[in-house]
């Protein structure tokens, strides 16, 4: 559907981060999936001196509709690692910010074993406690699969279900709706689209980097996702 994208014709940027946490020596692997805790309370407080809002998917949804205007930011996070809880959420919290974070049902309070074999650290991800206490503090959780499977080597019955049994097991430990997606490595095709709008989510987003032109995905909105501010894009 275009007609929300064309309605807000002002780039809204998306930001993601994964870990907030001090990064591990040079030539340590996907270095750059952290920022530090000084980094980001840094980035935030830019954000919040250049008059933007940070704000969760859910916050955002309004004016990625067009229906709101404003100057505001998305703040996202994905895989649900401890330190987003321990170290950013004091921060967004402090400026009145919310964000999304990303959660793999089926991993919770484990770590993220999925990047063991490319040599990623393995780092506490938030059990279900500390779940409640993300949303507790004003943030939001968001789905990312049971398993943190490449939905596009699984088969459909499989996909199916890391989409859909995500969203209603995440629900039931947060008590709370969970009602955005977003693909495990960005990577999806047209029927995993429809898996999620089937299941009730209301965006589901990639990871890729960049402006329109990349993978990006919405049925009712320009979602996109890319690092650091602020150059995201409406696609439509
Ligand atoms: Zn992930």
């Amino acid at each position: 559907m275009t007609s929300a994208c064309v309605a807000n014709l002002s780039p809204i940027p998306i930001l993601m981060y994964h870990q907030i946490e001090q990064a591990p020596p040079k030539g340590a692997a996907f270095r750059s999936l952290y920022v530090s805790p000084k980094a980001f309370a840094r980035q935030m407080a830019l954000l919040s001196l250049l008059g933007y809002r940070g704000l969760s998917m859910s916050g955002l949804m309004p004016y990625l509709r067009g229906e709101k205007n404003g100057k505001v930011v998305g703040i996202t996070f994905d895989d649900g690692f401890l330190n987003n809880l321990t170290n950013a959420m004091p921060v967004l919290q402090r400026l009145g910010f919310s964000s999304t974070c990303y959660i793999i049902s089926q991993r919770i309070g484990q770590t993220n074993a999925w990047d063991g074999d490319k040599g990623v650290a393995q780092t506490p991800l938030m059990d279900a406690a500390q779940l409640r206490q993300w949303v507790a503090g004003g943030q939001e959780v968001g789905a990312h699969s049971r398993q943190h499977v490449r939905l596009t080597q699984t088969d459909a019955a499989t996909a199916q279900q890391e989409i859909a049994l995500c969203k209603t097991e995440l629900q039931a430990i947060t008590q709370s709706a969970v009602q955005h997606f977003c693909y495990p490595y960005g990577d999806y095709r047209p029927e995993h689209v429809a898996m999620a709008q089937a299941a009730g989510f209301e965006s589901a987003t990639t990871v890729e980097r960049g402006v329109a032109g990349g993978r990006t995905i919405c049925w009712n909105c320009p979602v996109c996702r890319f690092f650091g501010p602020p150059a995201c894009r409406c696609s439509g």
